[in-house]
């Protein structure tokens, strides 16, 4: 599509396809805005009228923590554990994010995406950092599979 195309409009609060206006209007009447397809949007858009489901704009898509960053968290985690401790990567879908490490029992937050493995206190660095990527990686698989 050519960015200044559309199939989508917003009116009156709600998303629509051009051809599921409301009787009488219009897709180039004031009150209709078209959303275009270099338009940046959160989501797909879902026509209020038929279901259908637009995503021929530019999605944002959910950004996730960079891999030095979940490394470094890790090993500040290595440092006050005992032998081995699982861990998890838990991305809120406003791209925040944290380590989770113990027992699972005791997440109170089940939001957003997660990944799951196990270091232990004499986890190398490179092991570390591998860590990290898988924790990343199935995180991402989640949102993927969600979204
Ligand atoms: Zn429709």
């Amino acid at each position: 599509m050519k960015s200044y195309e559309y199939e989508a409009v917003t009116y009156d609060a709600a998303a629509y396809c051009v051809e599921c206006l409301p009787e009488g209007v219009d897709a180039e009447s004031d009150e209709v805005s078209p959303i275009f397809a270099d338009a940046e949007v959160d989501a797909a858009v879902v026509c209020d009228a038929c279901g259908a489901t637009h995503d021929y704009m530019n999605i944002r898509r959910l950004s996730f923590p960079h891999v030095d960053e979940v490394t470094r968290a890790l090993a500040n985690v290595r440092k006050v554990i005992e032998g081995e401790c699982d861990v998890r990567l838990q991305v809120y879908e406003d791209g925040a994010w944290a380590i989770r490490y113990g027992l699972s029992d005791y997440d109170q937050d089940h939001r957003g995406y997660w990944g799951a493995s196990s270091i232990d206190a004499d986890t190398s660095d490179e092991a570390l950092r591998h860590t990290a990527i898988d924790l990343i990686d199935e995180a991402e698989e989640q949102y993927s599979a969600a979204s």
